[in-house]
């Protein structure tokens, strides 16, 4: 196998207190990466820092006056973490034979990239890490977590269970990912999307080492109810479903009290006010959920989404074939 040329991207937020630990370990396993011939020296630590309010840039700069392969990508200020590793996959991609991104903090076992990059030398482009233990998230985390994933399956939505932003990418799924061009970003469901073949690694996920969370309860929720929204209409279509409902419990009711005014129990008022509401209260929804459909529609239109994705075809003559001509 050939060493690749490789870069680690590392999206950080206010990460003073994780990079000197993040740092020394990351290079300690480049080292060795290199010495086992997996990776070329030209390989780099790409750190994004993603708009930082305390010395993250300052440290990333005196990082790469003592290692050069320590490279910076600055964002203008804080764009959130999925864009911030985007940034930082578009700018290292061209340069490399494959990217792998992973959260400053390493909660994610860096051993497991060496496995990546063997995965990568086998022939596959996308290589997602995959959580097999999650002891060290609280309770609470886990079972949102489940509960998300089980959530996002049965909307019709493709992931990878239990895996997060610790991702193997090739060069051409980078390029890929980055021709879609939407506003929302949620990566995990993305780039299953770019398709190309892919396999999985499994790894332990460890404590955060020092600093705090970056994703407290309320954005992560946000982030989860994007997750959703970006990629499925579902939602529109069970507010049809509850309209129909509705309506059939209005029709219900109407036949019952038709069958208790036969015997004679007659309330004057109840039968028009009390099946007029839930008929008319379901029709709305009804309307309501078909103009869902059609926003729903150009919600996927204005994603602006590749209608398709080439892998590799044997018309287009080579480069070198026009060349020749
Ligand atoms: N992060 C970022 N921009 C943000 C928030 C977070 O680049 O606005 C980075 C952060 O520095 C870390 C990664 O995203 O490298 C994941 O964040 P964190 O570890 O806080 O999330 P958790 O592991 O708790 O879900
Ligand atoms: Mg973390």
């Amino acid at each position: 196998m050939t060493a690749i040329d490789l870069a680690i991207v590392l999206p950080a937020y206010n990460e003073e207190a994780v990079l000197p630990i993040s740092l020394p370990r990351l290079e300690k396993l480049l080292d060795q990466m290199i010495a086992d011939q997996l990776v070329t020296p030209k390989s780099r630590l790409v750190f994004v820092d993603d708009g930082s309010q305390d010395k993250t840039w300052a440290l990333i700069q005196q990082a790469q006056t003592q290692d050069p392969r320590v490279t910076g990508v600055k964002l203008s200020r804080n764009f959130g973490h999925q864009r911030a590793l985007l940034a930082g996959l578009s700018v290292t991609a061209p340069l490399m034979d494959a990217v792998i991104s992973i959260d400053a903090d390493l909660q994610d076992d860096i051993n497991a990239i060496p496995k990546m990059v063997q995965q990568f030398q086998t022939g596959y482009d996308v290589v997602y890490g995959v959580r097999n233990d999650r002891q060290t998230d609280t309770a609470f985390k886990r079972g949102t977590a489940n509960m998300f994933y089980g959530l996002m399956k049965r909307l019709g939505v493709q992931m990878i269970p239990n895996s997060a932003d610790f991702r193997l990418l090739s060069q051409r799924a980078v390029k890929t990912l980055l021709s879609f061009p939407e506003e929302n970003l949620f990566l995990r469901a993305m780039v299953p999307l770019v398709g190309y073949p892919s396999t999985t690694v499994e790894y332990a996920r460890l404590q955060r080492p020092a600093g705090e969370s970056k994703y407290p309860l309320k954005k992560m929720l946000s982030f989860a109810f994007d997750g959703i929204t970006s990629f499925s209409i579902e939602p529109i279509r069970l507010v049809m479903d509850i309209g129909f409902l509705f309506v059939f419990i209005g029709i219900a009711a109407f036949i019952y009290s038709l069958v208790q005014h036969g015997r004679g129990r007659v309330v004057p008022g109840w039968t028009s006010m009390f099946c007029s509401l839930w008929i008319i209260g379901g029709a709305l929804m009804i309307a309501i959920s078909v103009l869902g459909e059609y926003i729903g529609k150009i919600y996927t239109e204005v994603k602006r989404r590749p209608r398709f994705i080439i892998e590799e075809d044997t018309v287009t003559p080579s480069e070198k074939e026009t060349q020749k001509k």
